[in-house]
């Protein structure tokens, strides 16, 4: 591999140099490099569902490979079918109607994040953002000129974000507001009250709502996805909802996502995809035809695989000394309070970690177990693990975190 110094005149953009990479790709590609370069590392790094995509599903792509229509580009906002089918599946989950038109099928759900921030901010408009948030949402806000305003809820209240707090965030200049329930990285699913909330308030300021749907069918004991275009109908003018087939169906690497939203909308973000991607893969939108339009068969036993692992792991974890975790109800994150084990000797090397950052580096390194830092998620003092991983590795994975945390 050849590494070049840059000149003085090779510099970046501000724009790029102001942005963080991506922290849960990072784990993920540095424990899978581990991996590859021949160490056992478990990892509980991105949230990538561990299991295969449903056999209907490949099959479709399979026919989809030797259909000579799929060659060629298509419309930049998505397969017709798809767009339909899309707008079937919000009636069927979120019981309200939409026309295929308001749809727009994105490369994966974070292009469906990117283009909504582009195509919504002016230069210091602000989007508050609900904390702990995906890595990613801050990220976007700041490549489209706009400044994210963090609002923090501890694990004292469900990770869910206060109105009064989020009436104290608003300005002249807020633009936009994201609501993710089921939650990443919390695995918290929001109250009816808080959604409702958030919709009514929303609606009263004149305020976008981005809303990321893609846990939608992740919800355990008694917990349901609150679509806030359904508890609020008001919003449905002024949001845009974000979702894809990742999460739900065991497809993260096929890359399609999407938003609904205001027809006007909808056209302003094919517009820019129109100059970015253009139309996803047409094998993967095939692929998604058959996901979308089929039954949640699959996904609800899959959903039984992943509540199990989530009862191991929360247990595991509150069994570590120094580690309290409360327990999830969506998505398949767990987010372990690690607190007490900063600023204290701890593993092999008896190191002090000031922060979960260095906390996580060692863990990967020296215990051979990958977690996400809470700083990615903007609260320090957290470690988020995915239990979309096999069962045995789960239990391997927390074995080893004790032992390493107690050596
Ligand atoms: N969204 C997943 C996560 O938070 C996948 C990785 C990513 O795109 O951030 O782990």
């Amino acid at each position: 591999m050849t590494s070049m110094t840059m000149a003085d005149w090779q510099t970046l953009s501000d724009r790029i140099n102001h942005v963080a990479p991506s922290a849960t790709l990072a784990v993920d590609s540095k424990a899978k490099a581990m991996k590859a370069a021949g160490v056992d590392v478990i990892g509980f790094g991105a949230g990538e569902p561990n299991f295969p995509t449903p056999a209907p599903i490949v099959a479709a792509a399979a026919a989809a490979v030797r259909d000579p229509r799929n060659y060629r580009y298509t419309p930049t906002a998505g397969l017709p079918e798809l767009r339909e089918a899309i707008a079937g599946k919000v009636l069927r989950d979120s019981g309200y109607e939409v026309d295929p038109s308001q749809v727009v099928v994105t490369n994966g759900g974070k292009q469906a994040v990117y283009e909504s921030f582009q195509i919504l901010l002016n230069e210091g408009d602000e989007v508050i953002i609900p904390t702990p948030y995906w890595t990613s949402y801050p990220e976007a806000v700041k490549l489209a000129g706009g400044v994210p305003v963090e609002v923090f809820a501890g694990a004292d209240c469900n990770f869910e974000p206060d109105i009064d707090a989020i009436e104290a965030a608003r300005t002249e200049r807020t633009k936009a507001i994201i609501v993710t329930t089921p939650n990443n990285p919390t695995g918290a699913v929001w109250k009816p009250e808080t959604v409702k909330a958030i919709g009514e308030w929303a609606v009263e300021h004149h305020v976008w709502v981005i809303a990321d749907e893609i846990y939608e069918h992740l919800n355990y004991d008694d917990a349901k996805t609150t679509y806030i275009g359904a508890a609020v109908p008001a919003v449905r003018d002024q949001l845009l909802v974000l979702n894809g087939v990742a999460k739900t169906y065991a497809m993260p690497g096929w890359r399609v996502g999407w938003m609904v939203a205001p027809a006007e909308v909808a056209k302003a973000a094919s517009k820019l995809q129109g100059h970015m991607t253009s139309n996803v893969n047409n094998i993967s939108q095939r692929a998604a035809i058959e996901a979308v339009s089929g039954p949640l068969d699959a996904v609800y036993d899959m959903r039984a695989a992943f509540d199990k692992r989530r009862r191991t792991i929360v247990a595991a974890l509150n069994d570590i000394e120094g580690v309290h975790c409360p327990t999830p109800t969506g998505a398949f994150y767990a987010f372990a309070d690690v607190t007490a084990l900063l600023n204290r000797p701890i593993g092999p090397n008896e190191t002090v970690f000031a922060n979960t950052s260095e906390l996580a580096a060692a863990l990967l390194d020296e215990g051979h177990v990958a977690a996400v830092p809470g700083e990615a998620f903007g609260a320090p003092g957290y470690l988020r693990f995915s239990y979309a991983l096999a069962d045995n590795d789960l239990i391997e994975g927390m074995k080893r975190m004790k032992a390493w945390t107690q050596a």
